[in-house]
């Protein structure tokens, strides 16, 4: 903390935020087993990484990007059998997240979510002045959609699969909030749906109300390169475009642009990932179960579990030490548990031997 400077340089709504604070991202991962952020334990698709060796690229930075990205959006539309014009993209799906609160959710009714849910929606409902309704979840962490039948909400946004806890919502749940709240808009954050779930992208045709969002963050290893979409009907991108183009023209640089559309497109890459992923999830929660861990059942690319014996934040030091970094939230209702993201077989294996070791 530096001093504080009186009288203060900061407007006063910039005093009063409490940012967000993303999972520890360590300067070196040398020796580092990181299982902190559900990132993808492998690298991208080998067609999206041969873009990065194309003669020119770098010569294009002269120019500004395509500010509507529309061949990545062209490709992602092709994908999910949409228009481009129901395809929004932007640089993460955190940054289409923020976008969606500002162009749906900000009016004076509140906005609605469960208390155990993704913690960046709170940090957006300060930023845009939002007010929150958080709904318990269920002793087992899951969702009951008839607690979100309130009238004179301002809108529902939920992830499916849940983060932290992994848990996954049927599209029969969801199509029954789209029904509960036909004149405001149910935004459906996908970011781990390729890890076994249903994407509501279906949903899209019949229900005006629903934004699905997607990243490339996770399923096609890309978090470094920060590309997100938003997919619904062409008045909700509409909304999105006249928000981002009030913000920034140009979120998506030429090369992100270029990679995204090639990883888009390499579904075989993308099936065989995730398979690999959702095996060694399977196993590693077999093994952490005989070792007398509870586990909260995960349809993604993280797993959610109570240590026997010891206290989740005991246990997270101790693998610390150890030099696995896992990710524990010292919050209501969840600080007995840790979220340990899936990695590599052998990654897990060392994962599994140091919790044997310290329990
Ligand atoms: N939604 C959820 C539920 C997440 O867990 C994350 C990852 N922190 C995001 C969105 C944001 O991912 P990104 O900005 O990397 O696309």
């Amino acid at each position: 903390m530096t001093a504080p400077i009186t009288p203060s340089f900061w407007s006063p709504a910039l005093e009063g935020l409490e940012p967000y604070v993303p999972g520890e991202q360590p300067k070196t991962t040398e020796k580092l087993i990181k299982l902190n952020t559900n990132e993808s334990p492998y690298p991208p698709s080998p067609r999206a990484r041969a873009v990065l060796q194309e003669a020119g690229l770098a010569e294009k930075l002269r120019l500004y990007p395509d500010p509507e990205s529309t061949e990545l959006r062209k490709t992602i539309a092709a994908e999910f059998g949409l228009t481009a014009d129901q395809v929004f993209v932007g640089n993460g799906s955190d940054e289409v997240l923020a976008h969606a609160f500002y162009s749906f959710f900000q009016r004076p009714e509140p906005l609605l979510y469960p208390d155990i849910t993704y913690s960046f929606y709170p940090v957006y409902c300060q930023f845009y002045g939002i007010e929150p309704r958080t709904l318990p979840l269920r002793e087992d962490f899951s969702i009951t959609v008839e607690d979100y039948a309130i009238e004179g909400a301002g809108g529902v946004i939920l992830p499916n699969p849940n983060a932290p806890t992994g848990r996954y919502l049927p599209l029969a749940e969801i199509e029954q909030l789209l029904k509960m709240h036909p004149e405001r808009v149910v935004v459906i954050d996908e970011a781990y749906i390729d890890f076994g779930g249903d994407s509501a992208v279906k949903l899209i045709a019949d229900y005006p109300n629903l934004l699905v969002i997607h990243t490339l963050s996770k399923s096609h290893a890309l978090a470094g390169l920060r590309l997100g979409y938003a997919m619904g009907q062409a008045h909700l991108i509409e909304g999105l475009n006249r928000a981002k183009n009030s913000f920034n023209s140009y979120p998506i640089d030429g090369i992100a642009q270029r990679v995204a559309t090639v990883a888009i497109a390499d579904r075989s890459w993308l099936a065989d990932n995730c398979g690999k992923v959702i095996a060694t999830r399977e196993r590693t929660c077999e093994e952490l179960s005989k070792l007398g861990f509870e586990i909260v059942p995960s349809r993604a690319n993280f797993i959610f579990a109570k240590p026997p014996k010891i206290s989740a934040e005991a246990l997270f030091q101790a693998l610390r030490e150890r030099n696995i970094i896992v990710r524990y939230f010292n919050k209501p209702r969840i600080s007995e548990y840790l979220r340990i993201s899936i990695g590599t077989d052998e990654e897990m294996d060392a994962l599994i031997g140091a919790c044997r070791e310290v329990l």
